[in-house]
């Protein structure tokens, strides 16, 4: 079998010996753009220089890039778990032409290195073109040989990128694999491609148009190529799983869970096991990158991940804080790719348990009056804003936590009378502090706080990386 490990090095090596520079990671927190919550993509360490602001030594270049989507626009949090693909960090592989090569070097690089390379048969492969891009349709007849039916347009926004309102755009292609007929799901623009036989794995970007205003104003006179693989995705092809959770990195850190929780990833209790599994992951990569669980900005996103995380170990039935002892298993599995993981390994410990010890304190009152106040519910109910924010405010329960742990029920929060109830909550707290007159610190902290959103980073514009905080 091929370790994760093992495919990360591949990839890069592949790339490296096609002349492409082998740039390390960057970290989590995004240094050129103080919009965008996370990196969530390979290119974003890059965009300055696909944009021409910054020059680089080199023209093609090869990483592995850490990504968080657990905010903004692209937030996959609530899917994990419930996906088999989905996860709130996973590891972006990419190839990146800057200017160099395009369109028919970038397929046939993916092509060579997924079907030669890695050996996948290209019967269970498909991709997809924007609809009309008759060049990159083309390139597939002609490279990889595929039948016209397995090269599928399509004509929505998953198969055109842009990097904001003004800069470069252009059509991508996407590469699926089909899982096989035992599992439920149609391929790409079908009416059943939400199922989970067919999983995108890599998506090329081919960078040729430049925007003004969401228009196309002109063609690029030296196009890019930008590409994204998720190694967790084509680590379960090359394992010949499925699941992204079954894959040998997963496996041996839900393993640990087991073990710790004397529990098995089965049944009602596979879900807990894979959020753990997951949020541990994304937490322990944002605080080897710096950041801690607090109550605004990415702060707080990473005290959601780790809440979600510790409510689902307290479901398994942990009696003491887990998640920190968790950290060998992912230190183990990560740390020889990660270095910074190794280093962080005492504050990541140290944080995780007193972060659980906290919120262990409130955890199992707040879930008592959740079951008190559902408890009469059918499906399809809905639990009142005011007693989400309530469980927010008083037991320290993210909303989105509340919400998780209502979705297994079928029963749903209202929304609009949380952010009534916390609106309201701000209005008082404003109002307490009119007293001074003149506007104080205080004063100017609410304003703010409301400009930025003092507890919740709710999304991004429209546009890949271009993150607006609401
Ligand atoms: P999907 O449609 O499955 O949500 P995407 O189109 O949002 O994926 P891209 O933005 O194209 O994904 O990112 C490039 C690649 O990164 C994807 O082809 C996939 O392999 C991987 N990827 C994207 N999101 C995730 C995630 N949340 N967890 C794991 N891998 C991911
Ligand atoms: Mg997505
Ligand atoms: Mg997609
Ligand atoms: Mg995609």
């Amino acid at each position: 079998m091929t370790s994760t490990n093992d495919i990360r090095r591949s990839f890069l090596d592949y790339f490296e010996g096609a002349g492409h520079a082998r740039v390390p990671s960057a970290p989590l927190i995004p240094h050129n753009d103080p919009t965008l919550m996370f990196v969530n993509a390979g290119m974003v360490p890059f965009k300055n220089v696909f944009v021409g602001l910054e020059s680089r030594p080199y023209s093609t270049a090869v990483s592995s890039q850490k990504c968080v989507r657990a905010g903004g626009k692209h937030n996959d949090l609530d899917n994990v778990g419930y996906t088999a693909r989905h996860h709130t960090f996973f590891e972006m592989l990419g190839n990146f032409s800057f200017g160099d090569y395009f369109k028919e070097q970038a397929i046939t690089h993916a092509w060579t290195l997924l079907t030669k390379e890695w050996g996948l048969s290209p019967d269970k492969l498909t991709a997809t073109v924007y609809h009309t891009d008759d060049q990159a349709f083309d390139l597939w007849r002609k490279i990889a040989g595929l039948p016209e039916e397995r090269i599928i347009r399509i004509a929505t926004k998953d198969n055109f990128w842009a990097m904001g309102p003004d800069g470069p755009s252009g059509p991508c292609s996407e590469i699926f694999y089909d899982h096989g007929e035992h599992i439920f799901g149609g391929p790409p623009g079908s009416p059943d491609e939400d199922g989970d036989r067919f999983v995108e794995i890599w998506n090329l970007v081919f960078m040729q148009h430049l925007q003004e205003n969401d228009e196309i104003v002109a063609d690029l006179p030296r196009p890019s190529i930008d590409t994204g693989m998720g190694l967790e995705r084509v680590a379960a092809v090359m394992q010949g799983v499925h699941d992204n959770y079954d894959t040998d990195t997963f496996k041996a850190l839900i393993a640990a869970s087991e073990e710790l929780t004397k529990t098995k990833a089965e049944g009602e209790q596979q879900a807990s096991h894979r959020v753990i599994a997951d949020h541990l992951r994304s937490s322990g990569f944002l605080v080897a990158d710096g950041v801690l669980p607090a109550n605004e900005g990415r702060g707080y996103v990473l005290r959601r991940i780790m809440r979600r995380a510790m409510r689902h170990a307290h479901i398994l039935g942990a009696k003491e804080p887990l998640m920190h002892r968790l950290v060998p298993a992912l230190v183990a599995e990560m740390g020889a790719a990660y270095p910074e993981l190794v280093r962080a390994q005492p504050l990541l410990e140290a944080t995780l348990a007193q972060e659980e010890t906290r919120f262990r304190q409130t955890l199992a009152n707040g879930l008592r009056l959740l079951d008190e106040a559902t408890m009469n519910m059918g499906e399809g109910g809905t639990l009142p804003g005011e007693t989400a924010f309530k469980l927010y405010d008083t037991y320290g329960f993210p909303y989105d936590l509340t919400e998780d742990a209502l979705r297994a029920r079928g029963l749903q929060v209202d929304r609009a009378g949380f952010d009534a109830a916390m609106a309201e909550q701000k209005a008082a707290a404003r109002a307490a502090w009119k007293g001074s007159g003149e506007k104080g610190s205080d004063e100017l902290w609410f304003d703010l706080a409301e400009e930025l959103g003092s507890t919740e980073f709710i999304g991004y514009s429209g546009h890949e990386g271009e993150g607006v905080v609401q």
